[in-house]
């Protein structure tokens, strides 16, 4: 093996002891803790653990944490409602609809309804164009946490090549246009790709958030290139009746050729919520019209 492994759980771990600093600096200064409301509809249980996660979290780093958990058979205006009355509650900064939400309930419509200044997933429309344009906005957390751990490792990324696979609203659009506001020259590769190898063999960056165990190759990575490997997926272990968590990128392979990656479990997915946190904090500190230190997060 010859990459360099990028920790993410200790970056992580970094990121929320400075986010806990600044949480306390807000209190001192608005003289109420930042805050954060969840809402969770129905019993998911995957939903259910992140809910739980992230409120732990958010109190852990010194913010408030607002749950508000809906049966799976409450109806959108009700939701709507709810999501209406947290646009309006000066103690919250920060408002997350957990997804995915029961099918009788159009996503994008709730969406549609959360203040964009407390959209702290980074989900509207609004969030995305400014995004798109170079405004000051919320943007997705999975994201945001790969380009907080490149920028780390790689310092300046202006006229790298970056190959992004996948085009989710979520992960791939948003990771794309980050990358090209730091000047890199960036490829979206999707389902419907052709020679997707030969398209990634180009990259200096790989970002990976397809949802296919380790697709992608070993022989794929040029020489020294970053990898980053944003999947999640569930396969067989070894020991019959167990799972184990695998990426989208042949981790073994890639990191016989790649300069640095990060592992699965263990690099992109702690960040996920820290960066949450961090979004909160960022509006908490815009909403109540004070001054973020520069570059504090
Ligand atoms: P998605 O299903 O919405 O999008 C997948 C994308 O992959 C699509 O754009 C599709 O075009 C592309 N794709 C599918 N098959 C392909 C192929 N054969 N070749 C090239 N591209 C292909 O998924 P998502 O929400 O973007 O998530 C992607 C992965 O990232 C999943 O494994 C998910 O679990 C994981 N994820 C992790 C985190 C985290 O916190 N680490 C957060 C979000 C998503």
């Amino acid at each position: 093996m010859t990459a360099v492994v990028i920790d993410g759980r200790a970056f992580a771990a970094d990121l929320r002891t400075r986010i806990a600093t600044l949480a306390a600096e807000f209190e001192a200064k608005a003289g109420r803790k930042a805050g954060l409301a969840v809402v969770l509809v129905g019993e998911d249980p995957a939903s259910q653990v992140y809910v739980r996660s992230k409120g732990k979290s958010t109190i852990e780093a010194g913010m408030a944490s607002f749950e508000h958990k809906l049966p799976a058979d409450t109806d959108q205006a009700t939701l709507l409602a709810l999501v209406e009355q947290l646009n309006a509650d000066p103690a919250v900064d920060g408002i997350l609809v957990q997804l995915p939400l029961p099918r009788h309930i159009d996503e994008q419509t709730v969406i549609a309804t959360i203040n964009p200044d407390k959209d702290v997933d980074g989900f509207h429309v609004t969030n995305a164009g400014r995004l798109a344009v170079g405004q000051p906005g919320y943007v997705p957390c999975t994201p945001l946490g790969c380009l907080m751990l490149l920028k780390d490792k790689l310092g300046d990324l202006a006229g790298l090549d970056a190959v992004v696979i996948g085009r989710s609203n979520i992960v791939g659009k948003p990771m794309a246009q980050l990358l090209l506001a730091e000047s890199c020259t960036v490829t979206v590769a999707h389902s419907k790709t052709k020679d997707l190898p030969d398209v990634v063999r180009r990259a200096d960056i790989v970002v990976a958030a397809v949802g296919r165990p380790e697709m992608v190759k070993g022989d794929w990575i040029k020489p020294g290139a970053t990898v980053i490997d944003v999947g999640i997926n569930r396969v067989p272990a070894a020991t019959e009746g167990k799972t184990r968590l695998v990426g989208d990128v042949d981790y073994a392979g890639a990191a016989e050729v790649a300069g640095a990656i990060t592992p699965v479990p263990g690099g992109v997915g702690p960040m996920t919520i820290a960066v949450l946190l961090r979004n909160t904090l960022v509006a908490a500190w815009r909403n109540a019209g004070l001054n973020l230190p520069a570059d504090a997060i």
